[in-house]
């Protein structure tokens, strides 16, 4: 298939994606008991753009030639894998279905895509979707099982040329080992964080507060870079804790199939009862409990949006990624400690820093050990933006132009300009 033609399919099932947005979003809110206004405003419109970006350069992927020794005419061939393996978590199914089949597609790949155990539904339906739009059978394939066998036989099959996962760190690597014992398939990971959000002393409080909290309770707190250490200058510090435990008391949870509801249950009684128990961890180490800490109600996986104060780095809350409701406030003196504090994580996700000042952000931004930094803004995902971990957060990027060179292979094609020296 000509990459013209890959590229148009890919926009027949955009369009085809975008027209049925209510049915796939209330999949996702099914599956993952997200908002289903979020998924339905949000998610699913995020996907249909992921995937006209990638259709955008299904025909514009291409090598280069290269003067070399002036002796050979030298080009590159930018070919794809062939049969790339895709593992997501249930945070943001489809949207990071998006992330990976959108550029493993337009570099010419075929997939086998490995969904959660807790989300299948959203990929299943839309890769018909994908058939409808003209995808040719066996290009697209949507396995759903479990990680230890239908996950790690993806991992470890001699047939699959290229891996991408996003998950837990631990997960990532079991999948690294595994294709390293099989047939040294490359692999990009997208793994967990525990991303930092700075508030410095020119900041806006009342405008930090709410981003703060936006991009830590965002999704239920099941963000891979949930902004989850707000660290706080300590000149403003206690109005912004004060108005950090007002602004959590007000968040609305209940029913994600309601309008106007901001927070749904956690996934599955598992993550439940994970996010419980760092609450109480958080509570028996000394940190103080602004709001919260319960669970929300009396039936289901709902839990009351939780703010800590007082959280120091050596508590449990302020080191593992809880992946729950629960924002940790600390207090830090001047940019120095910030930065080394901000730094003294095994993951290095993202980083949020909220600051008037030009000089401020310079700084920060080009002293956190972090693949994203926002600079007065939180969660900004454009398809055209590149994303992904330093540190133990992953490897490799996707979306954007970064993306697609984790689904090509360079081949360097080599031939003498005249007179080749055998002759
Ligand atoms: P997980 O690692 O348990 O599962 C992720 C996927 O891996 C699932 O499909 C699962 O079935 C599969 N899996 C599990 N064991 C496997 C094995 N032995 N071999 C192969 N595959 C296996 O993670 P989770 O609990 O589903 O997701 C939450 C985690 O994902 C969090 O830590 C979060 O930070 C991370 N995450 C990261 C990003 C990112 O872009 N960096 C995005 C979303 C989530």
């Amino acid at each position: 298939m000509t990459a013209y033609e890959r590229s148009r399919i890919m926009l027949r099932f955009a369009d085809l994606l975008e027209k049925h947005t209510g049915e796939v979003a209330k999949l996702e809110t099914w599956d993952n008991g997200k908002p289903y206004e979020q998924a339905a405003k949000i998610e699913i419109p995020m996907v249909v753009r992921m995937f006209r970006y990638y259709a955008g350069w299904a025909d514009k992927i291409h090598g280069f030639t290269v003067p070399a020794d002036g002796q050979h005419h030298v080009q590159t061939l930018h070919e794809p894998y062939g049969v790339c393996g895709l593992i997501i978590p249930w945070n943001f199914p489809l949207l990071l279905y998006s992330w990976k089949v959108g550029p493993a597609l337009a570099c010419g790949n075929t997939v086998v895509l490995k969904t959660a155990e807790q989300t299948p539904l959203s990929a299943i339906y839309v890769s018909k979707l994908f058939h409808e739009a003209g995808l040719p059978p066996g290009v697209l394939n949507v396995v759903s099982g479990f990680g230890p066998t239908a996950g790690a036989a993806l991992s470890s099959h001699m047939d699959v040329n290229k891996l991408s996962f996003t998950g837990s760190t631990a997960t990532g690597k079991i999948v690294l080992a595994l294709a390293a014992k099989s047939n040294l398939k490359p692999v990009t990971l997208e793994l967990g964080g525990k991303s930092p959000f700075i508030v410095c002393k020119d900041a806006d409080v009342d405008k930090a507060v709410e981003l703060a909290h936006s991009a830590l309770f965002f999704n239920q707190g099941q963000c891979c870079c949930a902004g989850s250490r707000t660290l706080v200058h300590e000149s403003v510090y206690d109005e912004f804790v004060e108005k950090a435990k007002a602004r959590a008391l007000k968040r609305v949870v209940g029913d994600p199939f309601k309008t106007g509801i901001e927070q749904g249950p956690q996934i599955d009684n598992e993550q439940f009862k994970k996010i419980l128990k760092y609450i109480r961890s958080g509570i028996e180490s000394g940190a103080t409990l602004e709001s919260g800490g319960e669970q929300f109600g009396s039936k289901g996986y709902y839990i009351q949006p939780t703010v800590f104060s007082n959280v120091q780095d050596d508590m449990l809350i302020a080191k593992d990624e809880i992946f729950g409701p629960v924002q940790s406030i600390s207090k830090f003196k001047d940019l120095e400690e910030v930065v080394q504090r901000a730094n003294a994580s095994s993951y290095g996700l993202a980083a949020g820093v909220f600051t008037q000042n030009i000089e401020t952000a310079n700084t920060l931004t080009r002293a956190l050990r972090v693949g994203t930094v926002w600079i007065n803004c939180y969660d900004i995902f454009d398809a055209a933006v590149p994303f992904g971990g330093f540190k133990m957060s992953g490897q490799g990027r996707e979306k954007g132009i970064y993306g697609l060179s984790s689904y090509l292979q360079v081949k360097a094609v080599v031939t003498p300009l005249k007179n080749p020296a055998w002759l």
